[in-house]
């Protein structure tokens, strides 16, 4: 776990779950240095392993997205122990789904602080050793909900159109310090984020899960599959790397053709 190699660095908020805990796996076996975040208790576990598995560096850090200190003194502790921090990846996120009248306003303010508000102070923290290094990558994952809406998603929705137009200004602002911003908008992916709502759909709708995935979740999707961890990861990575280096604000769907229509 604490083996710190002279390689590039890659922090990963909610990264000890999902999607966020695949784009670690893939960078670790590019050879990244990765910072782990998330609440998951077993995040010191994982950073062990994966730094066992991959050879490389990790670190872990419970910092609360919701508290912009705690995700500076993350942003800090990343530094020194590994002396920069070259890709950011914003990932961590929640959901809540219910219409507007009885929407929870605690519900609101959470989901625009972690899938938003948080990006935007990760971002702030880690743009000074960018800009000096004249090098960043900046990865928010979105949604397909950051391009088109769904019912009673009313945060969610607001919260990712937000993160897609952060993006843009980062994008414009890091363009002379070698700073590009993207982000990625998958349709749906299978993990306990979507696991959850497949519970919740069945029993509001009181129909079986499969009907939930089918009539409901993969409905707008012109192929009918979710889309796997690993195909998001890959674009991460090279959203990351040299060839992608013109890429920026651009929000980058990965969706099975659902914000075509
Ligand atoms: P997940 O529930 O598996 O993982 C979410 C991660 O965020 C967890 O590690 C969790 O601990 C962390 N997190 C939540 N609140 C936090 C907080 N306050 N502070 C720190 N960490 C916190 O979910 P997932 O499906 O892997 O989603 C990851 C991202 O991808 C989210 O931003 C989500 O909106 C987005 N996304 C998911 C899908 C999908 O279908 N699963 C589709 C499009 C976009």
């Amino acid at each position: 776990m604490e083996t710190v190699k002279k390689t590039q660095t890659v922090l990963i908020t909610g990264s000890t779950s999902g999607i966020g805990f695949g784009i670690a796996r893939a960078f670790a076996k590019a050879g990244y240095n990765i910072i782990f975040n998330g609440l998951e208790k077993e995040g010191p576990d994982i950073a062990a392993v994966v730094a066992k598995e991959f050879n490389v560096g990790t670190m872990y850090s419970p910092a609360n997205m919701l508290k912009p200190d705690e995700i500076a003194a993350m942003v800090t502790e990343g530094e020194s122990k590994f002396g920069s921090i070259e890709v950011l990846i914003n990932d961590a996120g929640i959901q809540f789904v219910g219409p507007i009248e009885d929407f929870p306003n605690d519900k609101w303010d959470a989901i625009i602080g972690i899938n938003l508000s948080s990006s935007f102070h990760t971002s702030k923290a880690v743009w000074k050793g960018m800009k000096n290094k004249k090098f960043g990558r900046i990865i928010n994952i979105a949604s397909a909900h950051g391009l088109v809406a769904s019912e009673f998603k009313s945060a969610y929705v607001a919260a990712k159109h937000g993160l897609v137009g952060l993006t843009k200004v980062l994008a414009l602002e890091g363009a002379e310090f070698g700073i590009t911003a993207n982000s990625i908008c998958p349709g749906y992916v299978k993990t306990p984020l979507v696991d959850k709502q497949i519970e919740d759909q069945a029993k509001a709708h009181n129909i079986s899960k499969e009907k939930v995935v089918s009539d409901i979740m993969l409905a707008p999707q012109a192929i009918k599959e979710f889309v796997d961890i690993e195909s998001v990861a890959a674009l991460a990575l090279y959203l990351a790397g040299n060839d992608a280096r013109m890429i920026t604000g651009a929000a980058l769907s990965i969706d099975g053709g659902w914000t075509a229509h």
